[in-house]
């Protein structure tokens, strides 16, 4: 039975964050001065393991759900990640099994996860430039290895690819065309993300988003682009494609057109924690009720219970007040 919301809305796919950690300390995502050697990240025991997350994630597949990306954190950080994506690809009314990473691991796993099973990935990119591109993940990576990432997972069929390009004013705003360039050439799907305010770590400013119709300007003053219907409903991206047919680009208006009406997914916490929205700021113990012997129905009821009840919306009701709401760290609750 698929649960609907308070607003209508089903419960159509679900993020796994497997991790918390990461390599990488991009500044608008896990600033070095707040992820610093002092920060505590969750003790592996209090991580979901392999078994349980692949049976909270069949009971959500009993409840409707058919599409599942896997995230963190970084998620090629969890050791033997290939395990899971094979007990995920194995249940059965598992359509789509994405992934998104930094891209920053040996290309060979990218042989080995579709091996395993998984089906597509993305892949988080913000500058072409090194420059750019090494202070925004403030750890040194080079935008060469990304692209070896990028460029095997096209060959190994896990397409469309995507590229994700969190776009920042006055710190990428110049790669914009760069990028479309690059991967319009490439024949690759390049989205372009509005900066949010998640967490309160990244020091978030309005004043900092460049608007996907800002974005949208910019390409099309160059390289002009016409609207594209949805795949589906609730499909995050506005699609655009380059009116000559050299393919299309996404934009995702999170900040100045928020999708809430149609936003249909779950959130699983690496710690086992169900969350309804990426702002939301307490999420259901699912964890508890594995390891205090919960039955599948028991989990399935909760999961529904959880959903039917749920009323988020917040991007849709963000203001000046909301900015300092409480709410959890993208990098925990998966982004
Ligand atoms: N580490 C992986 C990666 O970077 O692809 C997966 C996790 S990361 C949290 C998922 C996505 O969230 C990335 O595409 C990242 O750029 C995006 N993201 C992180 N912080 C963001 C922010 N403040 N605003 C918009 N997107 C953000
Ligand atoms: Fe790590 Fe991804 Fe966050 Fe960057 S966006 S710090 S790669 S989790
Ligand atoms: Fe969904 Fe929450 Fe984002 Fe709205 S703010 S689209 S409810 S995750």
């Amino acid at each position: 039975m698929n649960p609907i919301d308070t607003l209508s809305r089903p419960l159509h796919d679900l993020r796994i964050s497997v991790t918390d950690r990461c390599n990488f300390r991009c500044t608008y995502c896990m600033p070095r001065e707040v992820f610093g050697r002092e920060y505590e990240f969750l003790p592996h025991d209090q991580l979901l393991t392999f078994e349980e997350i692949a049976r909270v994630a069949r009971a959500f597949v009993d409840l409707g759900v058919h599409k599942i990306r896997l995230t963190g954190g970084e998620p090629l950080m969890r050791r033997e990640l290939e395990s899971l994506v094979s007990m995920l690809a194995a249940i059965p009314g598992v359509e789509d099994l994405a992934m998104t990473t930094n891209g920053s691991f040996p290309v060979k796993r990218v042989q080995s996860l579709k091996a395993a099973g998984l089906k597509r990935m993305s892949v988080s990119l913000d500058s072409l430039d090194d420059a750019t591109f090494k202070r925004m993940n403030d750890a040194d990576f080079p935008v060469a290895s990304v692209l070896e990432w990028i460029e095997a997972s096209a060959a190994a069929g896990l397409g469309p690819v995507k590229i994700n390009m969190v776009v920042q004013r006055g710190i990428n705003e110049h790669s914009i065309l760069p990028m479309a360039r690059y991967f319009r050439e490439k024949g690759l799907i390049l989205r372009f993300i509005e900066y949010m305010d998640v967490g309160h770590s990244n020091g978030w400013r309005l004043d900092d988003v460049v608007t996907a119709r800002q974005v949208r300007d910019i390409v099309n003053a160059e390289l002009p682009i016409e609207p594209v219907e949805p795949n589906y409903r609730g499909e995050v991206a506005e699609r655009y494609r380059y009116t000559d047919g050299g393919g299309e680009i996404g934009l995702i208006a999170s900040v100045s057109q928020p999708f809430c009406g149609a936003c249909s997914r779950a959130r699983l916490s690496a710690d086992g924690r169900l969350f309804t929205c990426l702002f939301a700021v307490k999420g259901a113990d699912l964890r508890g009720l594995l390891r205090n012997g919960a039955d599948d129905e028991a989990l399935r009821q909760t999961i529904g219970h959880v959903w039917q009840k749920r009323v988020d919306r917040y991007s849709e009701l963000r203001s000046a007040q909301t900015a300092d709401l409480p709410k959890v760290e993208m990098s925990y609750i998966g982004g």
